[in-house]
């Protein structure tokens, strides 16, 4: 064996031990939360390479610095329900990184939410937001509050106390929070106006995915689920492959599939079947996305009910039955580990071609493996789902320069965005030795940018 590579097997030895031994603190220090470790164990395998070949990460204590929050707030949020009975929720915001710019990162209300689902949330927008070249930093925030069933009452008091509290935290160039499960654009809207009531002066750039009427930006809805579609189209393409002819299959039926479902028959796909929390829908016919818009965004009702209107279509109860369907494509948009390693096997035994990562980190790691080795095009979600914070950072732009650019415009520059996430992502792939693994690819550019920017900052 050469000198020169025993020197780099020394080196990727010394970079892995690195690596465990920050995975193993990041276990110790925040036992209990093991969605947060999925997420760090899923980035930390990845940048080995880049370790191994740039000794001054490890020599400025980057991955010890990254894996542990700017600043953590766990807040109580009271408020009264429509009997006149006292509820008490926990809040939550992480302010995870600041090296590239603000904290940015949505809020989510739903009961599984904890410090664990936190953090793996804002752990991964600091990759992702890095991603998109724009200067966000990353955050994530929260409440085990369940809207499902609340008046709109109900959500406004709930959202005005929870509001009362992070006031004190964010600020157009401190913190932007955004919407994500259970957050739309009602919650947002009355957590702008508690939040203006509370510091006065109107400060538009402290929220995204606010109403087109005070500061929204065109295109900033559709922005998740476009975005999913253009990066798997280009991810499509690069094989020889499209979008074109293929059957779909997207979980959910929430603000990322919704606008995943439209573009993906925008560009001549099939999209087969769509789900709730309650079960899933089989229309072999394609799914009329605006029936899923008028029951979901309008009416808020059960995805079930789409067999009302569709007669030949088919509701199944459960969730994990969506991924039996055969499909060229399929889009997890719903949550968190919802492809398991039985789903990953059933896809891939159907001829998947594809999978985009539309929801955060809803393939688990044994899945992802699965993928991998059976030369699943796999698009993970730091990449696939950055359309929606890299448009609200479009949202932030047009804020702080007093105008707003059409719908054209924005989703031009969302379409640019998503090209260069994928390229900057298979570029860094090839560079560290992983050809076409976007996993390793979307990690590595996303990681040394924002440790670039700390070495240059200090130990601060
Ligand atoms: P949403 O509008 O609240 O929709 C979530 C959807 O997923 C709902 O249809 C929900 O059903 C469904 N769901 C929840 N658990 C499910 C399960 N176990 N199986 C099947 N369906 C399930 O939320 P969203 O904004 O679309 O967010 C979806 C995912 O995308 C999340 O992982 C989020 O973090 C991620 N994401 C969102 C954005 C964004 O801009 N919104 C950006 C990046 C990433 P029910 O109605 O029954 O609850």
């Amino acid at each position: 064996m050469s000198t020169l590579i025993q020197q780099q097997n020394q080196e990727t030895q010394f970079a892995k031990c690195y690596v465990d031994d920050v995975y193993n603190l990041v276990k110790k220090r925040n036992p209990n939360e093991s969605e947060f470790h999925q997420a760090v164990k899923e980035v930390f395998d990845s940048l080995v390479p880049v370790l191994a070949s740039n000794p001054k990460y490890i020599e400025h204590g980057i991955l010890e610095r990254m894996v542990e929050p700017e600043r953590v707030i766990s807040f109580q949020v009271p408020w009264v329900d429509d009997q006149g009975m006292v509820q008490v929720n926990r809040g939550f915001r992480v302010q995870f990184n600041s090296a590239i710019g603000p904290y940015k990162g949505g809020l989510r209300f739903h009961p599984s939410v904890n410090a664990s689902i936190i953090k793996f949330l804002g752990f991964e927008q600091i990759f992702k937001n890095s991603l998109t070249g724009q200067p966000i930093g990353g955050g994530k925030g929260g409440s085990d509050f369940d809207p499902k069933g609340k008046s709109d009452k109900e959500i406004m008091r709930f959202t005005q106390s929870f509001m009362s509290e992070l006031s004190k935290y964010i600020g157009p160039d401190v913190d932007v929070p955004a919407g994500d499960i259970g957050v739309g654009a009602r919650e947002i809207g009355y957590m702008f106006g508690q939040y203006k009531k509370m510091r006065g002066g109107f400060q538009a750039g402290v929220l995204t995915g606010k109403g087109l009427a005070y500061g929204g930006s065109l295109g900033r809805k559709e922005a998740t689920g476009y975005g999913t579609v253009y990066f798997v189209e280009e991810m499509l393409k690069d094989k020889g492959f499209s979008l074109k002819g293929s059957t779909v299959v997207v979980s959910g039926s929430g603000n990322v599939s919704i606008y995943a479902i439209e573009k993906a028959q925008q560009l001549g796909g099939n999209v087969v079947a769509c789900s709730d929390s309650s079960g899933y829908i089989f229309d072999p016919q394609g799914i009329n996305v605006d029936t899923v818009k008028q029951l979901k965004e309008v009416e808020g009702k059960r995805i079930s009910e789409y067999v009302q209107e569709h007669p030949h279509a088919q509701f199944t109860p459960g969730c994990s039955g969506i991924w039996s369907i055969p499909c060229d494509i399929a889009l997890p948009c719903a949550t968190q580990n919802e492809i398991d390693e039985i789903a990953a096997n059933l896809l891939v035994s159907n001829g998947v071609i594809a999978i985009g990562e539309g929801a955060n980190m809803p393939s688990t790691l044994e899945a992802i493996e699965i993928f991998h080795a059976n030369k699943v095009l796999f698009g993970p979600a730091k990449a696939v789902n950055a359309g929606g914070v890299a448009v609200s950072a479009l949202e932030m732009a047009q804020n702080s320069m007093r105008l707003s650019w059409t719908l054209e415009e924005v989703d031009e520059k969302l379409q640019d965005i998503m090209k260069n996430i994928y390229r900057n992502s298979i570029e860094a792939s090839h560079e560290y030795n992983a050809p076409g693994n976007l996993v390793v690819g979307a990690n590595i550019a996303g990681f040394k940018k924002v440790a670039d920017a700390m070495i240059s900052q200090g130990i601060i």
